[in-house]
């Protein structure tokens, strides 16, 4: 349908309503009513029409329903659907004698892939529109007495009105249909917006106990495996889903308290020169010390940290924990000379970062030339962030050196890298796998490290698991090399004697623990 004719049905839907008339067009004559019976019947005329009149309208009980319906508690401002609770009343009345008519039903999840970026762009007043246009289209696709509600910013939820044979094959179908009518462009003043949505289901013919509840929520368990597989995706229920997800959600909930209970830690990956072989820093990685799974990397916990905005304290923690490393092995007599700390986008726009890092600094009294701020390609590509670039620049002027992480996999321009000043592109493991026997990899390594030389900036290749590998980034021209190959992320604890044990083989005329390590 184009985007005019909706928006009139849309409107003509919403305004043709008989509690309209009820509600406001019969009380709005109750005065003319009066009026007249009083030029034709007198005084007494008056009295019995102000009297009567308003009867019919308090004790209708489509009235009562009428007033009971309109409230606005029930129904979502920008779209006119059903809030969830209003939906779930509506949906426990269609179903509740399923069993015995032998028919059956099924619910939709229905969620606008990356809405809050939709909202970021484009503001809140077109995002209404946008989601208008949704609702409409939605309706479309399904038949009057079907249920549509809104249960979140960008969730939908549909309720089919029951029918005899509802199958996995009518699912399949329904679902599509609601995803093709959502996926067409949608015209707004200037341009088309493309969506894309995530559509899960539930059929009651599945369910123990088809509740409106249950219902529900096994749509919206589908609607989350749909999401967690990439956008545009679509999913049935099925009960082990329902297992996964409160697996999931035990673990997610455990990942958001690991900081607080100090469950994570900081360990140390050794970078090293591919001239002399000797270490030429660490990155710190966290790690998750869960008290039953053991050791577990950033995968199992660094979103759940970012969705409860904990990333600053997780920077906190890796810097401090840094600083102390780099005392510790000064102490020891141990010669690393930087550690290089990861930082989210979230870090990064922080306005106190730059006060943090000098705060740490002093009271390690650690020169800031020995520490690396890791900032992922992807951070930096797309239009400048003032508060970023600002913060990179003081960062660096302060005298650390920033590495530009995952090169190659974040489309950032070359401008951009020249915007910023970084000092150190690490090449991502993409392009480092197999490059020993790999003639393209070789072509694209080789393309790097000139560019980079001719940039003035410094390679590192990560993830390098062969001596193959190694020796063949050497010869390319690469600067350092970190990965397996070199040795595996390890406590802190373990760097000490890992670090004698490779400074034995690379000199091993020279006595195990001696200074000048
Ligand atoms: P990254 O910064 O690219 O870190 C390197 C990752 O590659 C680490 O994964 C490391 O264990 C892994 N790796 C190193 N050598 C090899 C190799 O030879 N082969 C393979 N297959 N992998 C290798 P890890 O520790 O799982 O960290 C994953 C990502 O999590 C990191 O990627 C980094 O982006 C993020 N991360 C880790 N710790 C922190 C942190 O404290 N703060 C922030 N913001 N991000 C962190
Ligand atoms: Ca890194
Ligand atoms: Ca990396």
């Amino acid at each position: 349908m184009p985007s005019s004719l909706e928006n009139l049905v849309d409107s003509v839907r919403s305004r043709i309503d008989g509690e309209i008339v009820r509600n406001r067009i019969f009380p709005a004559l109750i005065p003319v009513v009066i009026l007249s019976s009083w030029f034709v019947f007198g005084e007494f005329g008056v009295l019995i029409s102000a009297t009567l009149l308003p009867l019919p309208f308090i004790f209708s009980p489509t009235g009562k329903r009428a007033t009971s319906r309109r409230r606005p508690s029930e129904t979502d401002g920008p779209t006119g659907l059903l809030l969830q609770p209003a939906f779930e009343s509506r949906l426990t009345l269609s179903i509740k004698d399923l069993t015995e008519t032998g028919r059956s039903t099924a619910c939709f999840s229905v969620k606008i892939d990356g809405f809050a970026r939709l909202r970021e762009i484009h503001g809140d007043r077109t995002t209404e529109s946008i989601l208008r246009h949704i609702s409409t289209r939605i309706r479309s696709v399904l038949r009057a007495d079907d249920l549509v509600g809104r249960s979140g910013d960008a969730t939908f939820i549909v309720a089919l009105d029951p029918i005899q044979l509802f199958d996995l094959e009518t699912g399949i179908q329904m679902a599509t249909r609601i995803q093709n009518a959502l996926e067409e462009p949608i015209p707004l003043q200037m341009a088309s917006i493309y969506i894309t949505c995530s559509i899960g289901f539930a059929m009651s013919s599945r369910l123990e106990v088809p509740k409106a509840t249950s219902l529900i929520q096994a749509s919206e368990m589908a609607m989350s495996e749909a999401r967690r597989a990439g956008s545009s995706n679509i999913r049935c229920y099925t009960p082990d889903m329902g297992r996964r997800v409160v697996s999931r959600r035990k673990t997610e909930d455990e990942a958001a308290q690991s900081l607080q209970r100090e469950q994570i830690q900081a360990w140390y990956q050794p970078q090293v020169s591919t001239d002399t072989g000797e270490v030429t820093g660490f990155e710190v990685l966290a790690r998750w010390k869960h008290p039953e799974r053991g050791i577990l990397g950033p995968g199992e916990f660094l979103d759940v940290l970012q969705q409860t905005s904990q990333m600053g304290r997780l920077a906190d923690f890796m810097l401090r924990n840094s600083l102390n490393a780099l005392r510790a092995w000064d102490e020891a007599g141990m010669h690393v000379p930087v550690v290089g700390v990861n930082f989210s986008g979230d870090e990064l726009r922080s306005p106190t970062l730059l006060e943090k890092i000098q705060w740490e600094l002093d009271r390690t009294d650690i020169t800031p030339d020995r520490l690396a701020i890791e900032i992922l390609e992807s951070v930096i590509a797309g239009p400048p962030e003032d508060m970023i670039v600002r913060n990179v620049e003081a960062i660096s002027k302060l005298g650390c050196s920033i590495d530009l992480d995952d090169f190659g996999t974040g489309h950032a321009s070359i401008s951009s890298i020249r915007r910023l000043p970084i000092g150190r592109l690490k090449i991502d493991r993409s392009f480092v796998t197999n490059v020993d026997r790999d003639p393209d990899q070789q072509r694209m390594i080789a393309a790097i490290v000139t560019m980079a030389e001719r940039l003035g900036l410094e390679t590192l290749a990560e993830g390098v698991e062969s001596q193959g590998e190694h020796a063949m980034l050497s010869q390319l021209g690469c600067n350092h090399v970190q990965g397996f190959g070199i040795a595996r992320p390890m406590p802190f604890e373990q760097t000490r004697e890992w670090m004698q044990e490779h400074h034995s083989k690379l000199f091993p005329a020279i006595e195990i623990g001696q200074k000048s390590l």
